[in-house]
């Protein structure tokens, strides 16, 4: 039986180790809303990664055939550009990035979303995952050491570059307060990370393994100003010069996108730069205006805090 343990044992990890992979894969954007299969064609070619540019062609979707997710949405992302989606909660938003990581497949008429001009339904699932990186809103942590959680962005990452992509997240000089370093425990068994440092854990993570593609899922939840900062920081390491999506609910992502989409019941009703859209006193510039006003409220309540 003793010999049996260790083998188990490892059994056991690896099914813990896979679960929670899985987890974390269906986690990603909230997608867990029993995505139809989606299978490659036959003898699929991979993805051929030129510069990473995206392109959504006349795209349209339902998930349940009745009511419309998106409608006729078209844009692009240019070689490394940013490119910010906002709007209410149904208007779109997380169907956009569900539909880019393949969760669903395109039918006939519904248009195409294009990578480097390659259509998404004609490559492989593999290769087109590799080329996607995705930092969700609330990262799934493996119950294992925070240098693990890391490396696991890239296979057989030593631990200089664990460490590089660790400094770029900001989250290097927070894992060196934690009792055994790179090699504290975390996750539910081990210590618990703040939603702030679960991010900029996936940051690094997403860093290590350095896609051409980046899709965001900002967290709604309040920070404080110095988390804040550092999130900010670390993003900006991230996307410099990668093409990145977003789902941006912050101020700070939405003001310097390169672009901004705003949605609204599956179609863009206004792009433009945050200039332009201010200028603009539609949708987006109401938006701002209720968020400006309702930052005011936090930062004045922060202040009071700090006073009395
Ligand atoms: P939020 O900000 O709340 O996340 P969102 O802009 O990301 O919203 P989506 O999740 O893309 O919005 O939803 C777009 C539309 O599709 C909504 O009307 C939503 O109800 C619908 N929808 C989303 N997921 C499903 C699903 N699995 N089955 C059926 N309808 C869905």
């Amino acid at each position: 039986l003793a010999q049996l343990y260790g083998p188990l044992n490892m059994l056991g990890y690896l099914y813990r180790t896979i679960n929670q992979s899985l987890v974390d894969t269906e986690r990603l954007l909230k997608l867990l809303n029993e995505p139809r299969d989606i299978n490659d064609k036959p003898n699929a070619p991979d993805l051929i990664i030129q510069d990473g540019s995206l392109e959504f062609e006349n795209v349209s979707f339902s998930y349940d055939k009745r009511t419309t997710a998106l409608d006729g949405v078209s844009f692009k992302v240019p070689k490394g550009s940013s490119v910010a989606l906002v709007g209410e909660s149904g208007a779109g938003k997380s169907t956009i990035l569900r539909l880019l990581y393949r969760f669903y497949d395109l039918q006939e008429g519904e248009g195409r979303i294009l990578i480097d001009g390659q259509d998404i339904r004609d490559v492989t699932q593999a290769s087109l995952r590799k080329a996607i990186g995705v930092v969700p809103q609330d990262p799934v942590l493996f119950n294992a050491s925070i240098g693990y959680n890391i490396g696991y962005g890239k296979f057989g990452a030593t631990q200089e570059e664990i460490v590089a992509a660790a400094k770029a997240a900001q989250i290097h000089d927070r894992i060196l307060s934690f009792p055994d370093g790179y090699d504290t425990k975390v996750g539910e068994r081990g210590i618990r990370l703040s939603g702030g440092e679960k991010q900029r854990v996936a940051i690094a993570r997403t860093l290590l393994k350095d896609p051409p593609i980046l899709l965001l899922d900002e967290a709604t939840s309040a920070l404080d100003t110095s988390t804040e900062k550092d999130i900010q920081k670390a993003l900006q390491n991230l996307v410099q010069g990668r093409s990145s999506l977003s789902i941006a609910h912050r101020l700070s992502t939405i003001a310097t996108a390169d672009v901004i989409l705003v949605l609204k019941d599956g179609r863009i009703v206004e792009q433009g730069t945050h200039a332009e859209l201010l200028a603009l006193g539609g949708v987006f510039a109401a938006m701002w205006a209720d968020q400006v006003s309702s930052n005011d409220d936090v930062s004045a309540h922060r202040k009071s805090a700090v006073v009395s």
